[in-house]
């Protein structure tokens, strides 16, 4: 038989195994992995010069910012970046405009990905005071999960109050999807925002303070408390703190089904990077001192943390830059930056195993949203998402070569080894030797698998 797409001569990785070979792909579909001898003959056949073959990567924590705010980002300059940093698949946020609080939304936005994406995108719906009855709609129209605010950020989403969000928490535990949380108490926040503030302070550090790690903690616990009561399978979105790490660590142990995810920023930065870089670096929830950074690279071993995601959240200059830190917004992009950054930082430095790192960027983020093994997996019969990876390329980080709209980025002028090569979506080649090639968007939802 003769398949679409071979890539071969390459080191096959994932999480349980290594080994010299290859991957067919045939109508976008994986339908062989192995050595030579065991790949079929193909109409194109990609030499892969002995890079490493994942698994397609994901990024399950992004802002794209279609439609309403394509002044910061849209569909196609979003993914295209994505395809330059080794990312198949993405989850976007819900604080767009209008809020993806209904089914119309979802399929508004389905057809946006198709006519603008180069990757897969998983949707979740965003739940307010205002929409429980929505819920449902929502998973049928094809969101992967939702998400509530629980403290301010982008977009001043109010949060629905805790009589809404537990029967919101009893609804979602009926469509068997997942729901995940932006964790900050927003009454401390807000609190020591305003005792800041009326001490003149402006200063990055600032920032730091208004957010303590309790701020996390309190979210942590009340909604895992919701999530017993109730039976959701809930997700805390960019982990920040030690203490909510440790929280979770003992919830997984006591068999609730909590997920969480941090980023490269809040590992291998801490808010000594702040003071240097001030508002670049504003994020919700913000940078911590080292300690937090040292028990959340713990957790991403030892399981405590599941995968990696990286908030990639565009701003303009003009947002971003203001030396006031009350009135720099917070977020920064990350989505193309994201592989590499992990890779080096925590394979190349930190001396974590390649298996662990494709468990921790590609299939731990897919099990969590309901779409594995279709997503986040090499098996046959599964999308035919490949990321090529060169582990000995070396690099460092110009933001202006970004491909994002808004390029303000902590990461400028990083350096480290370990570099993309190629992006393969269901068997289209959007990236490869470092080039665009993709012959035209065709983005898919990523709806869930739910038994
Ligand atoms: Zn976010």
């Amino acid at each position: 038989m003769t398949v679409d797409l071979v890539v071969r001569n390459g080191v096959v990785v994932t999480p349980g195994a290594t080994f010299e070979g290859g991957v067919a792909i045939d109508e976008g579909i994986i339908v062989a992995v192995g050595a030579e001898s065991a790949l079929p003959d193909a109409e194109k056949s990609l030499d892969a010069g002995g890079s490493y073959i994942f698994p397609g990567l994901l990024d399950p924590h992004v802002h794209f910012r279609d439609p309403g705010m394509t002044y910061k980002e849209d569909f196609t300059t979003g993914s295209t970046a994505a395809v330059y940093g080794g990312i198949t698949s993405v989850l976007d946020m819900p604080n767009v405009k209008p809020i993806t609080d209904r089914p119309e939304q979802i399929l508004l936005r389905e057809e946006l990905i198709h006519q603008k994406s180069y990757v897969d995108v998983m949707l979740v719906g965003v739940v307010v005071q205002e929409n429980v009855e929505q819920i449902i709609p929502m998973a049928q129209a094809g969101a992967i999960g939702f998400k509530v605010f629980l403290g301010s950020t982008i977009g001043n989403i109010p949060a629905p109050d805790d009589g809404v969000l537990l029967d919101a928490l009893g609804c979602v535990a009926e469509t068997g999807l997942r729901i995940g949380f932006h964790a900050e108490n927003d009454q401390i926040l807000k609190h020591r925002v305003r005792q800041l503030q009326a001490m003149g302070r402006t200063d990055p550090i600032a920032h730091v303070e208004s957010r303590p790690a309790i701020c996390e903690a309190e979210s942590i616990q009340r909604m895992a408390l919701f999530a017993k009561y109730t039976g959701a399978k809930i997700h805390i979105y960019h982990l920040s703190s030690k203490d909510g790490m440790e929280m979770i660590g003992d919830y997984k142990k006591n068999g609730l089904d909590i997920t969480t995810e941090t980023g490269p920023h809040y590992m291998f930065l801490s808010e000594e990077d702040m003071e240097e870089m001030g508002p670049v670096l504003r994020m919700n929830p913000p940078v911590r001192s080292k300690e937090h950074g040292l028990a959340l690279w713990a957790g991403i071993n030892d399981g405590r943390v599941d995968f990696i995601a990286d908030d990639h959240s565009p701003h303009t200059e003009e947002e971003k830059m203001n030396p006031d830190i009350w009135k720099a917004i917070s977020g920064f992009v990350g989505v193309e930056t994201l592989m590499q950054v992990t890779y080096s930082e925590a394979v190349v430095k930190r001396g974590m195993s390649v298996n662990h790192f494709v468990k921790i960027c590609s299939e731990n983020g897919a099990r969590a949203w309901d779409c594995f093994p279709q997503k986040g997996s090499l098996e046959p019969g599964t999308d035919g998402d490949l990321t090529i990876f060169d582990p000995n390329r070396r690099w460092k980080i110009d933001r202006h070569q970004l491909h994002s709209k808004n390029r303000v980025t902590p990461w400028h002028l990083w350096e480290g080894q370990g570099l993309p090569v190629g992006t393969i979506v269901r068997g289209q080649v959007q990236m490869w030797d470092r080039e665009f090639v993709a012959n035209g968007p065709g983005g898919k939802l990523i709806r869930p698998i739910v038994a």
